[in-house]
């Protein structure tokens, strides 16, 4: 059990249909097959052999998927890297993970270079647009590496809910699993389908809900090395883009975007949402002008990711994550891990297939996330009579104001009704008195005209008098993670400059 059995047998049926496109070029199944072979036999030659960590440093190019497939066929464990990292974060991505190989992107080459020292880790440069050329001469290697279902195939670097980064190991099993669910259930995806690829591969939702869906289902993937709205709707047009996979601050952008109404989007069939809470202001809106539902969905790089989703064919409630996924259980345990009775928020758990084998060589970290098969998510949430899950928010992003709990994502989801704004986000500041105290950052639309204390006033008029935030801040725009999350930390350190406030 390889996954990267998908890529053979998906050329063996559609080699000459288009697997990628990038930027003006397009690889064929044929192309991409290819290339992972020749790339898998220069990997063996250069001392992979199986359970060999091969770490990947790419953008959203096609190499990213030659490098990843062929690490796989050699056998090899996977190890995505932003390629935005920094030296120390490369030395210590390579030193946790051992990684034998580094295929680097030429333009972070220097940087990589600088990470590696000392680890040990060899450097193979690979050049986006030339280096299918520079394989060419290579000897293709066969047969894909014989895999057991339980062995990691991909370790995916995440925070988690506390500490430095760990490595969240992902079997065969795990991806595949999560993919077919996806291709099969989910999606309902064929190989006549063109799927975004903005969301970065290097995350867990780029990675399964687009690569590896697309390669298991012999669609195209149209990739975007870094999303911009305008890029976006550009490449919606004109690869007929049919199924949309991002993260709720990219449908803002689209939705904020002043003309987005001169691009033919039609060709859009269904748009999936994840990795953060989508605002229902945002999702209604979007479907009314976008003509295109919105399906939302929940999962964490520990559960490959998707572990609950908004079924086409079933109950789809916008604000909810939707019910577990085939093969996935869900629970809402208290503080003392027991159950709590429906209705009741407490912390999200996940048991299944998707759940992840562990923290690499973290065993303390492992078995405090993993309890008797079921993962802690860290999320606050609750489930209805449909069996239908809502997040109501981070464990660590509750607000305690005053000894009352203060949802954000509540108060965010009432700015979001606010026309002037595009982005928000709601945030404890310490406070002498209360232990904490509300705030919000906000960023307005391009035409959006609002003062903080209008909008201040605003929430105050919909909420308990306690969850209204004492302090807007209106900035230009939110501090975001490399998918596009909103990253309420750095908001938290004060990182988002402000120009106006109340
Ligand atoms: P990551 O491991 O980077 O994918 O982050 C996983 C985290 O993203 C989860 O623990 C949640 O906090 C958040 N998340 C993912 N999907 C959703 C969603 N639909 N609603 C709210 N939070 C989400």
């Amino acid at each position: 059990m390889n996954l990267a059995e998908h890529l053979v047998a998906t050329a063996s049926r559609h080699g000459g249909r288009t697997a990628i496109t990038c930027a003006g070029e397009a690889w064929t199944y044929a192309d991409l097959e290819d290339a992972t072979a020749r790339l898998a036999g220069m990997l063996v030659r250069a001392g992979i052999t199986p359970g060999s960590r091969v770490a990947v440093m790419l953008p959203n190019v096609p190499e990213f998927a030659v490098a990843y497939y062929a690490a796989l066929r050699a056998g090899a464990i996977v190890v995505p890297m932003n390629p935005l990292l920094k030296e120390r974060e490369i030395a210590y991505y390579l030193g946790d993970s051992g990684a034998e190989v580094l295929l680097a992107a030429s333009a972070v080459a220097d940087e990589a270079a600088a990470g590696a020292q000392g680890t040990g880790t060899r450097i193979i440069t690979v050049q986006p647009g030339a280096f299918a050329g520079v394989l060419a001469g290579e000897e293709p290697l066969g047969d894909v590496a014989d895999r057991a279902e339980s062995d990691t195939a991909v370790i995916l670097y995440t925070s988690g809910t506390t500490g430095r980064p760990k490595g969240a190991e992902l079997t065969h099993r795990n991806l595949i699993l999560n993919a077919d669910l996806t291709v099969r259930t989910l999606l309902t995806l064929t190989s006549e389908d063109v799927v975004f690829g903005g969301l970065p591969l290097f995350h867990t939702f780029g990675q399964t809900c687009a690569l590896n869906t697309t390669v298991l289902a012999g669609a195209t993937i149209a990739l975007l090395p870094r999303f911009a709205p305008q890029d976006a709707l550009e490449i919606i047009e004109s690869q007929h883009v049919t199924v949309f996979a991002g993260v709720p601050t990219m449908y803002g952008a689209l939705l904020n975007l002043p003309d987005h109404g001169r691009y033919d989007t039609s060709s859009l069939r269904v748009c999936i949402s994840g990795g953060a809470a989508l605002p229902v202001e945002v999702l209604h809106r979007f479907e009314d002008e976008f003509g295109c539902i919105i399906l939302e969905g929940y999962g964490l790089s520990e559960t490959s990711p998707v572990a609950a989703f908004n079924h086409p064919d079933r109950v789809r409630k916008p604000g909810s994550i939707g019910t577990a996924v085939e093969g996935v259980e869900l629970r809402v345990v208290g503080l003392d891990g027991g159950d709590l009775p429906q209705g009741e928020v407490g912390e999200i758990a996940v048991r299944g297939h998707n759940v992840m084998k562990g923290y690499w060589n973290r065993p303390d970290a492992t078995a405090e996330a993993i309890r008797d098969g079921w993962l802690l998510t860290g999320d606050m949430g609750r489930v209805d009579t449909d069996g239908c899950y809502s997040i109501v928010d981070r464990k660590k992003d509750l607000i305690i104001r005053g000894g009352y709990n203060v949802y954000p994502r509540e108060v965010e989801e009432v700015l979001y009704e606010h026309p002037a704004v595009a982005e928000a986000a709601v945030v404890g500041i310490p406070d002498p008195e209360l232990g904490e105290e509300v705030m919000a950052v906000v960023a307005l639309t391009a035409q959006g005209a609002a003062t903080a204390e209008e909008l201040r006033d605003f929430v105050k008029s919909q909420v308990a008098a306690y969850k209204y935030p004492r302090e807007v801040r209106i900035v230009d725009q939110l501090p975001k993670g490399p998918t596009g999350k909103i990253l309420k930390r750095e908001i938290r350190s004060g990182l988002a400059p402000a120009h106006d406030a109340a």
